[in-house]
């Protein structure tokens, strides 16, 4: 048995299926799933992520947290979250940056939103000296401040593409071509979610949207609303996207989408605008949609990488800048990626992002 023989059955017995349930099926099937069954991550692996690059990513985004906690008079007790932590790099950095913040450990609750069996035994291995406790959903966080990081979490959630005709939208589906997968079109309906982009759209237009990231949001923005906190959201993506964001990478290579089920890593870039108004509705308030170039100058990655390169010379310290221009240079991470920042109305926006 393989993912392609079970989504070929799926689909001779049900017909075709929605990009989303696609995506879902190869990213999360509890046997064959690509972050099920594997560490995706790194040199060896598919992709590689900001604080897979740098440690300084994972302190800066540390002190900014930690900034909006002091700003919110240090409240006690607090959830410190992260959604999809993959190794638990991200965390430990954060966590030993955090160190020297008189009160935010012994106040925090760490808790860790990953689906992946795989996953979490790796973040155990990083993190067991904080006690983490692993969440399914955030919709099972404690009703308590929450301070939540989400680094390239939103993207691996599932998006159904839409392919505008008239008024109406037909939904992109996977079916069967001579037993092959392959793309191809629902009738054309009225879809009320996408009324919103028959103004910006053309005939043809194809726009996507995420129904999972929804809930994820309203979970957030509603404690963070409530109890006070701040969530910072670093992914690829734009205000509003359009056209087929859908991408498969195997061994940091583009690959088809189709091809081998299961064995690549399949995204779409984050609807940010979709995101900052479900947590508006929620409450919340957000900031600018800010380029992570930008943001990591803002708190001082300059300053941070001068200071660890002071001992270095030669391979370790070229890498290291290497590392601060693969994650600030606009050429490099600095623009493609994006922060959105959620705070409560009533506080000051988060270190490095403006209202
Ligand atoms: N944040 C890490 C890993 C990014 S990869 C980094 O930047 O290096 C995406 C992560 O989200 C993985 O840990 C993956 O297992 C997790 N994930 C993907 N979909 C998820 C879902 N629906 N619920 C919980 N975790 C999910």
């Amino acid at each position: 048995m393989s993912l392609l023989h079970h989504l070929t059955a799926r689909i001779r017995a049900d017909g075709p299926v929605s990009v989303a349930d696609y995506m879902r099926e190869c990213l999360l099937h509890p046997q064959f799933g690509y972050y099920t069954t594997r560490d995706p991550l790194g040199a060896q692996g598919d992709f590689t992520t900001a604080p897979e690059i740098s440690q300084m990513y994972g302190e800066l985004i540390g002190l900014a947290l930690a900034q909006c906690w002091l700003d919110q008079g240090a409240p006690a007790p607090f959830t410190l979250a992260e959604l999809g932590p993959g190794r638990g790099t991200l965390m430990a950095d954060l966590l030993r940056a955090t160190r020297g913040v008189p009160g935010f450990h012994a106040a925090m609750q760490l808790c860790l939103i990953e689906a992946s069996p795989k996953l979490r035994r790796t973040q155990a291995g990083t993190l067991h000296a904080y006690a983490p406790e692993w969440l399914d959903t955030a919709e099972a966080l404690p009703d308590q401040p929450l301070l939540l990081v989400a680094n390239e979490f939103f993207d691996a959630l599932p998006v159904r593409q839409f392919i505008r005709s008239g008024d109406q939208w037909s939904e992109k589906r996977i079916g069967l071509t001579g037993g092959t997968l392959a793309f191809g079109l629902s009738p054309a309906a009225p879809q009320p979610a996408l009324d919103h982009r028959l103004q910006d759209t053309q005939e043809g237009d194809l726009v996507e949207i995420c129904d999972a990231a929804a809930p994820v949001i309203q979970a957030i923005a509603s404690r963070i609303a409530t109890h006070g906190g701040a969530a910072l959201i670093a992914d690829y993506g734009d205000w509003r996207a359009l056209g087929d964001t859908l991408q498969a990478l195997r061994a940091h290579q583009p690959a088809d989408p189709l091809q081998a089920p299961g064995e690549a890593d399949l995204t779409a870039h984050v609807d940010f605008e979709a995101l900052a108004m479900s947590a508006k509705s929620n409450g919340c308030a957000f900031t600018r949609l800010t380029p992570q170039g930008v943001f990591l100058e803002r708190l001082g990655i300059t300053d941070r990488a001068r200071a660890l390169a002071a001992p270095l010379q030669g391979e370790p310290l070229e890498s290291l800048i290497a590392a601060h221009r693969r994650l600030t240079h606009p050429d490099e991470m600095g623009n493609l990626f994006k922060i959105l920042g959620l705070y409560p109305s009533t506080a000051a926006s988060p270190p490095g992002l403006n209202p």
